[in-house]
């Protein structure tokens, strides 16, 4: 069945759907995408025995076949809170899987953080197993059906060179390089390691000179808004020698000894409760010698809950902690390598990119690190392009680098690629326009109309709607833009679909014509009235033929025509956290969003309602395609200038930073490694190939895993994501990150190897799909068994001697504390003070944010302010940067003659004390005296004063990190924001939840039963 309007993708060479596996897919334009025979061997897709869709439209993706009609609510197809679960697709192909609804769920009332009774479990990724963990606990073990590992096949024509294959001949290449690199292979790893296998070894041993490469850094656009990362961790050139990936690439000491020995400690909580550092808080490095660890990916990239990776399950099972991936990989870069060849070198089993901890057998053969697949080196690698050297393909940028990004040949194409293509679409009903909302969203696209990432085939156009639906024709040539208006809601059709989306360049007095008159053109509307779904409906028809980028901003919830919904917060239920309505009720904007997705169509969001708008439904539209949300309650033009500021920066963002369009991303790990849950918002279209109509640079995923098979005969695996998008300038690019970590056999390296805040943003995705399958204190429960368990195990299977106390390994010391903020946080929090609304948006964030942000509004940073210097400050283009502590999140650290600023993230607060000294309100706040500080406050003056100098460079910093606007709000004593701020202070009782002392003894209790 071929798709109206999608001439393209379905039009693909029929041997590239005959080598699929699933060429019956052919014409579903998604079934694997423009990727297809680019980025996965189609044995691999065989092998993975994946039910691929029949042919057909892909309205048989949507789950409606799963639905099931016993349930009261709109249980559909179980993806809404599941995280899309590898294997249990949203594919109706599969009706045998009634793990993901299978009915109304389970709940029981289940007091807050206590560990309940049995409670049946729900469906969902985290079914328990036989060897049953107490109830509503995370079985971090995937119930496996042998159909998801990802390694390569073994059906191949040149069967793949198992781990333990022996390699002697390998020896000869140990050079006699280095002497420094030499002594410290040979003092290589403890005899546990080497013994175990000794044929085994992957090692080559080159250590040629190193020469500086002197390949293209390109520093990629800035997007205005947020300056790109300052890190230059993976980015820059770097002097390169090969190092052996084999049994003696470790450090001596195997069992963690060469960690700071801080890092070997073991912390007792109930007596040492400060464990915060001052400083923030850094990513474990992995335990691999320094000159593996020097090209790993950066961990603000791609990193994972465990640096040290049990080597079976059964260990991993013993450790109680969950194993996967965080990643942020579109993130904006200072620089990146980006190479221009015309072969990309892949394995040819398992199509891995060639990367930094590939071995070289010699120079002509390198071996696969994820597949162990021996590959010959291609005659054009042989060659440096940056040395202009023959013969030491080891120096190429490709395996120097963790992070690089390809331009993609033609064979990574099913279509041309197509024009940036934005399409805005605006509610206009009287709400709406109540708002003023117009007038800053026009008034910003006017400001930022040439800085749209795009070239000259970049195309735009506009809808409105309020009860009926508005189209304006920008036909290079009218004297002005045409309002074309379709009142047939039921069965919306385009009129005039070739002068609806414009070339921009041609266009752009047209265009800037109706931005200007926008505002005013509905202000006299009484119409109420909003068909949402219609204009949803249009949009999409619209934009079928090319894909691209839909905006949509909405004020209300939508009341006519399709997908029109119906409130359903009931305020006075809020405290309850069992029966509040976190699923949609509709499947209608998830059904779009897979219609969306399937033609490339990203769709965002932007809700700025006082009133509950059903966000859990609305959302849907990004979430399954690959769009964002935003969110600004109560939004209005002159009552709440906050928000306004915020918007405006916001959009400034939003239509400047870099957009990868007809994009797909899949996450390849070493054999052995199995993926199976992914986060965040896209649709996954086959076992491990994630759909994402747009990719942007502030969007973060992540991955569970579990061990498939045993990983005794390995030491390093590694995990690499490939992002194959097409840029706003028309390149078809490939982006690649490889991370390689350390394998290790006892739970008390996996302990020590653990990192608390990767964990701790794993459970809070986990959480977010445990609130929907099952219940919100489901969730919490499950939150806080994570900590009883993986501390209970640690107690019982690592330490020797049973000491009192709460004892914890020192990389989980932060652990029990940030699950506490965890359960404080809008997410999952009890009591009456979040919104229905707030609370799903809190959710979405959760799960589209990076783990920095993530961290940030989980647990703020609180600083002192009134008494910032300049010593230790960050020197940053001419300005001083001061840093101040980061300090405990708890009154005691607050007193009343100072001044603290908390971050969280989305939100400043500047808390001043009664007493707080002269110096700070004259020199920083402008004011004579305290009573005279206006409420609301939400600037700072500029002063000519070295303390207002200071604290304006600490806010524009933490500011500029971030791509989204956080508002500063400088609160009194006797303010009412004061209850936000103390909110926050996690390690405090409040009225619902347990001080940090309580929660630590409650924990203690459970450990040591
Ligand atoms: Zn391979």
């Amino acid at each position: 069945m071929s798709q109206p309007g999608m001439p393209a993708p379905g039009g693909a060479p029929a041997d590239l759907q005959a080598q699929n596996g699933a060429a019956s897919a052919s014409g579903s334009p998604y079934t694997n995408g423009p990727l297809q025979n680019a980025l996965m061997s189609s044995q691999v897709s065989v092998s993975q025995g994946y039910n691929f869709q029949p042919p057909g439209s892909y309205s048989h993706l949507i789950p409606a076949k799963t639905l099931n009609p016993a349930s009261g609510q709109s249980n559909y197809g179980g993806s809404q809170g599941s995280g899309q679960t590898l294997n249990r697709p949203p594919v109706a192909s599969n009706p045998a899987t009634p793990l993901l609804h299978s009915g109304p769920v389970p709940r029981m009332p289940l007091p807050a953080s206590q560990n309940p009774a049995a409670t049946p479990m729900p469906s969902g990724s985290f079914l328990p197993g036989a060897n049953l963990p107490p109830p509503s606990n995370w079985q971090y073990n995937y119930p496996s059906t042998g159909s998801q590992t990802n390694h390569c096949p073994r059906a191949s024509s040149q069967p793949p060179v198992s781990g333990n294959t022996s390699l002697t001949t390998n020896h000869q290449y140990v050079s006699s390089g280095d002497p420094s690199l030499q002594n410290s292979f040979l003092k290589s790893a403890t005899p546990q390691l080497t013994n175990k296998n000794p044929k085994m070894s992957r090692s080559v041993g080159y250590s040629y000179p190193s020469l500086p490469p002197g390949y293209q850094n390109t520093t990629p656009p800035s997007a205005t808004g947020m300056p790109p990362s300052s890190l230059n961790y993976p980015s820059g050139p770097q002097a390169f020698t090969q190092t052996p990936l084999g049994a003696n690439h470790l450090t001596a000491s195997m069992g963690g000894l060469s960690l700071h020995p801080e890092g070997l400690r073991v912390v007792n909580l109930l007596q040492e409760r400060s464990m915060l550092p001052s400083t923030p808080l850094q990513p474990p490095v992995p335990n691999l010698h320094e000159d593996i660890q020097k090209l790993n990916c950066n961990p603000e990239l791609f990193r994972c809950t465990l640096t040290s990776i049990p080597q079976t399950q059964a260990l991993l099972n013993k450790a109680k902690l969950p194993l996967g991936l965080l990643l942020h990989p579109f993130k904006d870069l200072v620089q990146l390598p980006v190479v221009t060849s015309s072969t990309i070198v892949r394995c040819r089993s398992c199509r891995t990119y060639i990367n930094p901890f590939v071995s070289f057998l010699d120079q002509r053969r390198w071996k696969c690190n994820l597949c162990y697949r021996i590959n010959d080196v291609p005659e054009e690698f042989m060659y440096n392009p940056l040395t202009r050297v023959y013969g030491e393909p080891h120096r190429r940028p490709e395996v120097q680098n963790a992070t690089i990004e390809f331009m993609a040949p033609s064979e990574y194409m099913l279509r041309p690629p197509q024009p940036p293509v934005y399409l805005f679409v605006f509610d206009v009903s009287h709400n709406a326009v109540e708002t003023g909302y117009l007038n800053s969203v026009c008034q910003s696209l006017l400001d930022n109309l040439d800085l749209l990432p795009g070239n000259t085939r970049t195309k735009i156009g506009f809808i409105t709607f309020d009860s009926t639906i508005h189209f304006y024709s920008l036909q290079e040539g009218l004297s002005q833009p045409q309002m074309l208006i379709v009142s047939d809601i039921e069965d919306v059709f385009i009129p005039m679909p070739e002068n609806l989306l414009v070339n921009l360049n041609e266009s752009k007095e047209l265009v800037q014509d109706l931005l200007k008159t926008l505002p005013q053109m509905f202000t006299k509307t009484l119409e109420t009235q909003s068909a949402l779904g219609p204009a949803l409906q249009a949009a999409f028809k619209l934009m079928s033929p090319t894909g691209g980028r839909m905006s949509v901003f909405q004020t209300q919830l939508p009341t006519l025509g399709v997908g029109s919904l119906k409130p359903r917060e009931e305020p006075n239920q809020r405290s309850s956290a069992k029966e509040i309505h976190l699923t949609p009720s509709t499947d209608f904007y998830k059904k779009l969003a897979l219609d969306c997705s399937g033609q490339q169509v990203a769709v965002d969001l932007f809700l700025l309602s006082g009133q509950y708008s059903d966000l859990a439904s609305l959302g849907c539209i990004s979430r399954y395609s690959a769009g964002s949300v935003y969110y600004y309650p109560s939004y209005h033009h002159q009552h709440n200038p906050v928000q306004v500021q915020k918007l405006h920066k916001e959009l400034q963002r939003y239509l400047t930073r870099k957009i990868g369009f007809e994009a797909v991303m899949r996450i390849r790990c070493t054999k052995g490694l199995s993926i199976h849950t992914f986060h965040g918002n896209f649709f996954v279209r086959s076992t491990d190939l994630l759909s994402l109509p747009n990719v942007n640079p502030d969007a973060g995923y992540a991955v569970q895993m579990s061990v498939e098979e045993s990983l005794t005969d390995t030491q390093l695996v590694s995990f690499q994501s490939a992002l194959l998008y097409t840029s706003s300038k028309g390149e078809r690019r490939i982006r690649v990150h490889t991370l390689c970590l350390p394998v290790v056999s006892t739970l008390n390296e996996v302990f020590l190897g653990a990192d608390v805040q990767a964990i701790s943003g794993l459970l809070a995705n986990m959480a977010v799909d445990r609130s929907m399958t099952a219940s919100l204190s489901d969730a919490r429960d499950a939150l806080v068994n994570a900590v009883i368990d993986s501390l209970s195990a640690y107690r019982s299977s690592v330490l020797s001697n049973q000491q009192p106390g709460l004892m914890v390994p020192f990389s989980l010391r932060l652990f029990p504390l940030f699950v506490l903020a965890l359960l404080k946080q809008k997410s999952f929090q009890t009591g009456t003070n979040a919104r229905l609304d707030e609370r799903i948006f809190a959710m979405f964030q959760v799960k589209n944010q990076p783990l920095v942000y993530l961290m940030l509004t989980t647990h703020p940073s609180l600083y002192r302010v009134d008494n910032l210097s300049d010593e230790g400050a960050l020197s940053i283009s001419d300005r001083t940067v001061p840093q101040p502590p980061v300090l405990q999140l708890s009154v005691e650290k607050l007193s009343r003659d100072g001044a603290f600023l908390m971050d969280a993230g989305s939100v400043l607060m500047l808390w001043v004390g009664k007493n707080c000294a002269q110096n700070f309100l004259s020199q920083v706040l402008g004011v004579q005296n305290y009573a005279s500080i206006p409420q609301p406050m939400t600037d700072l003056p500029e002063l000519d004063t070295p303390e207002s100098a200071r604290t304006i460079a600490f806010i524009s910093w933490l500011r500029d990190q971030r791509p989204f606007f956080p508002i500063l709000y400088v609160i009194r004593d006797e303010s009412p924001l004061k209850a936000n701020f103390l909110q926050n202070m996690v390690e405090d009782r409040t009225e619902s939840a347990l001080s940090y002392y309580e929660f630590l003894l409650h924990i203690q209790q459970q450990v040591n039963k």
